[in-house]
C-alpha cells in the first residue's frame, strides 16, 4: 500500500511512507491497550489538560500545520490555516468542558431508587479517516475518546500522511502518554486484523458509502460498536423572503470553499420561483469571483481538488450527469489541462429522478439547482434521497424554517447560516450518509460504556 503525498497544485511527490509492518501493528495494539488500562484508574482531569496543552501546541504553529494541508491535499492558505483553527478549538472544548458529559446519572424512579449510570472506556477505537479535513476529522474522534480515556490508533487516507504524521507529532510534543494516540500507514487487510482484535473495541469511519459497507461489515462481523460518517447531497433552500444577497454569498460559499470537497455542503440549490431570476443573478456573479490558483498563495480563492485521480473522477461524474439529461446553466465544463488537479466550477439544473446520476454525491465545485413552488416541492426534493447529513435554509421567516427543518430527513438543518461542524452540537448522518453522532457530549458516549449501577 502506497502512502504518498502529492501535491495537487503541481504533481510533484512531497513525500512518501512506507506502509506499517506487522511488527509495528502489534506493538501499537499492546502500547495503546496499555494506555486504556492506565487512563481507566486515571483522573479525567489529568486528560482535559493533556488536551488543553494539545490545543495550545496547534494554536501555536498554525502555519506550520497549515502547510501540510496545502501541500498534502491542496487546501488554500486561509483555509488551511481556519482548519488548524478549529482544530484546537475542538480539544480546548473538551479539555474545558468534558467532565460535564462524564457526570454519574441518576435514575431515581427505578425501583433500586439510588441507581445510577457511569461512563467508563472500553477500549482501543480504530479511527479511519479521509483527506478532506485532515486534522478536524481526527480530532473530532480523538479529543472525546482520549478524554473518556480509550486509546486511538489512526489509519488516515493514503494521500495525506504528512498530515497523519503533523498530527502524531503535536501529541508527542505536548508529551500524550504512549500509546493515546498511534498514527499508523496500516493497509485494508491490517484494518481488518486490528477491528478483528479482541482489544479494539471500536471503529469510526469518516469516508464515502463504499468504504462505510466495508468497514460496517467488519464491525459487525467482529461485533463491534462503530460510527459511519458518510456523504451526502444536502439542499441549501431559499425562500422567497430571504435576504437575496446573504442567500446567494452564502449559498457560492457553502459550495465552493475546500474546492467543494465538503460532506454537509450545499449540494442542491431549492430557490423559489419568486426570487429566481434575481438569486440566480447574484449567485452566478459570486461563483464568476472564485478562479482557480496556487493555494499557497493569499489571494487565491478557489483550491485544486485533492489528487488528480478526484479530478478525473468529477469529470467522468458530470459526464454522466449531462448524459442522464441534465444541462450546465453557468459555468465551462471542459477539463482543465496541465498538471494541477483543478476544477472549474459549474451550475447545472434539470436534474430529474429519472438521471442516473440523482442522488450521487458531486465531490468538487459542482452546484445542482432546482425552482421550486411551495413546502411541498422542497420536502419532495430534499427527501428523495438515499443520503441524509444535513442542509440549509434561507428565510427571515424562522418559525417556516423550523417547519421544513422538522420535516427535512437529515442528521442537521442550518437556518440562514453555512452549516459546518461545531465542537458543541452533536453531528452525524441517517440513511446512507451514516449513523452516530461525533462532537459534543454525544461523541464521548460513541464508544463509552454506558455502566448502569443498580443500588
Ligand atoms: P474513502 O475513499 O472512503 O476513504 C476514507 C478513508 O477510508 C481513507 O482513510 C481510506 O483509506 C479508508 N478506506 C477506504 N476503503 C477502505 C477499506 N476497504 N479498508 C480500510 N480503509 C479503507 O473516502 P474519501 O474519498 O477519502 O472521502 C470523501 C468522502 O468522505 C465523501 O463521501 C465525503 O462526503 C465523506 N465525508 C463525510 C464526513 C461526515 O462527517 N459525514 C466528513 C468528511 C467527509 P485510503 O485513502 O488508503 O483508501
Amino acid at each position: 500500500m502506497n502512502y504518498t503525498a502529492i501535491n495537487p497544485y503541481n504533481d510533484q511527490i512531497v513525500a512518501t511512507f512506507p506502509t506499517t509492518t506487522d511488527e509495528q501493528l502489534q506493538s501499537t495494539i499492546k502500547l495503546a491497550d496499555e494506555f486504556y488500562q492506565d487512563a481507566s484508574r486515571q483522573a479525567t482531569h489529568e486528560r482535559m489538560t493533556a488536551l488543553v496543552a494539545l490545543a495550545d501546541e496547534f494554536e501555536n504553529d498554525l502555519a506550520y500545520y497549515a502547510h501540510f494541508l496545502t501541500t498534502n491535499m491542496g487546501k488554500l492558505q486561509r483555509e488551511a490555516i481556519d482548519e488548524v483553527k478549529k482544530t484546537a478549538a475542538m480539544a480546548r472544548f473538551y479539555g474545558e468542558h468534558g467532565d460535564q458529559f462524564l457526570i454519574n446519572k441518576d435514575y431515581p424512579s427505578a425501583s433500586a431508587p439510588n441507581s445510577y449510570v457511569e461512563y467508563r472506556p472500553t477500549g482501543v477505537v480504530v479511527a479511519i479517516e479521509p483527506w478532506n479535513f485532515p486534522y478536524t476529522q481526527v480530532m473530532r474522534m480523538f479529543a472525546p475518546n482520549f478524554l473518556l480515556g480509550n486509546a486511538v490508533i489512526l489509519k488516515h487516507a493514503s494521500i495525506v500522511p504528512e498530515c497523519a504524521q503533523a498530527f502524531q507529532h503535536a501529541c508527542q510534543k505536548v508529551n500524550l502518554p504512549r500509546g493515546a494516540f498511534t498514527n499508523l500507514f496500516a493497509d485494508y487487510g491490517q484494518i481488518d486484523k486490528l477491528i478483528a482484535d479482541r482489544r479494539v473495541q471500536g471503529v469510526a469511519l469518516t469516508g464515502s458509502e463504499k468504504a462505510g459497507r466495508i468497514i460496517a461489515a467488519s464491525a459487525g462481523k467482529a461485533l463491534k460498536q462503530s460510527t459511519m460518517e458518510l456523504g451526502g447531497t444536502d439542499v441549501f433552500i431559499v425562500l422567497k423572503d430571504a435576504d437575496i444577497f446573504q442567500a446567494a454569498q452564502a449559498a457560492a460559499k457553502a459550495r465552493l470553499s475546500n474546492a467543494g470537497q465538503v460532506c454537509a455542503s450545499a449540494k442542491r440549490y431549492l430557490i423559489a420561483d419568486e426570487i429566481y431570476d434575481e438569486f440566480m443573478q447574484q449567485l452566478t456573479a459570486v461563483f464568476a469571483t472564485y478562479q482557480p490558483g496556487n493555494p499557497s498563495l493569499v489571494t487565491t480563492n478557489l483550491a485544486p481538488l485533492s489528487s488528480k485521480n478526484a479530478q478525473a473522477k468529477l469529470q467522468q461524474q458530470v459526464t454522466d450527469v449531462l448524459a442522464g439529461g441534465a444541462k450546465i446553466i453557468w459555468g465551462d465544463a471542459k477539463p482543465i489541462d496541465g498538471p494541477g488537479a483543478f476544477f472549474n466550477p459549474l451550475i447545472i439544473t434539470g436534474m430529474a429522478f429519472d438521471n442516473p446520476m440523482y442522488d450521487t454525491e458531486l465531490f468538487g465545485p459542482v452546484a445542482q439547482v432546482y425552482r421550486i413552488k411551495n413546502d411541498a416541492d422542497i420536502l419532495k426534493l430534499a427527501n428523495t434521497s438515499n443520503h441524509g447529513l444535513g442542509g440549509a435554509i434561507y428565510t427571515q421567516d424562522i418559525e417556516h424554517a423550523k417547519i421544513l427543518a422538522h420535516y427535512i430527513e437529515t442528521g442537521q438543518v442550518a437556518i440562514n447560516q453555512v452549516l459546518s461542524s461545531q465542537s458543541e452540537i452533536p453531528f452525524g448522518g441517517i440513511k446512507d450518509s451514516g449513523y452516530g453522532r461525533e462532537l459534543s457530549d454525544l461523541g464521548i458516549l460513541a464508544f463509552a460504556n454506558i455502566k448502569a449501577i443498580i443500588n
